[in-house]
C-alpha cells in the first residue's frame, strides 16, 4: 500500500491539547474555544462496522457505517463506500461536507453517494475496481 496523499483537517484544543473534528463549537472535552488547525493522514482503523438493510428514506440500501479511529484517538462515524470493512481494517477517510466517508482503498476516495452513475472524481488509479 502506498502512502496516502490525502489529509484530514482536525482541531487541537489550545487548552487541553485534545484533537477533535472541526466544529463551530468549543472543545468537546474542556469547553475552551482556543484551537489550532492541523492535519493527519486520511487513514483510520475500523473499530466497528454495521450494515443497514432498511435505512432511512433517501439512503441507498445497504447502508454501511463504520466507527473509525484516526491518529490522535479521534473517532468518527463514516459512511462506507464499497464492502463492509472488518474490525481492525485500515480505511481511507475523507470529508464530504458535513459527513465523512470511508473507503477500503485509498484510491477509492472521491466516489459520490449513489452507486453507479457518479464519476470518480479524485481517483488516482483509473483501473481500480472496488472489491466484491
Ligand atoms: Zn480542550
Amino acid at each position: 500500500m502506498s502512502a496516502p496523499s490525502e489529509l484530514l483537517e482536525l482541531f487541537r484544543c489550545g487548552s487541553c491539547q485534545v484533537s477533535y473534528l472541526p466544529t463551530d463549537g468549543p472543545c468537546p472535552h474542556c469547553g475552551a474555544t482556543a484551537r489550532e488547525r492541523h492535519t493527519v493522514p486520511a487513514l483510520g482503523t475500523v473499530l466497528a462496522a454495521t450494515e443497514l438493510l432498511s435505512p432511512a428514506t433517501g439512503w441507498p440500501s445497504p447502508h454501511r457505517l463504520a466507527l473509525v479511529e484516526l491518529p490522535g484517538s479521534v473517532r468518527l462515524l463514516a459512511i462506507v463506500e464499497g464492502e463492509l470493512p472488518s474490525v481492525g481494517a485500515v480505511v481511507s477517510v475523507r470529508r464530504d461536507g458535513a459527513i465523512y466517508r470511508a473507503g477500503s482503498e485509498p484510491a477509492a476516495a472521491g466516489i459520490e453517494r449513489g452507486e453507479g452513475e457518479s464519476p470518480r472524481v479524485g481517483a488516482t488509479d483509473p483501473s481500480f475496481e472496488p472489491p466484491r
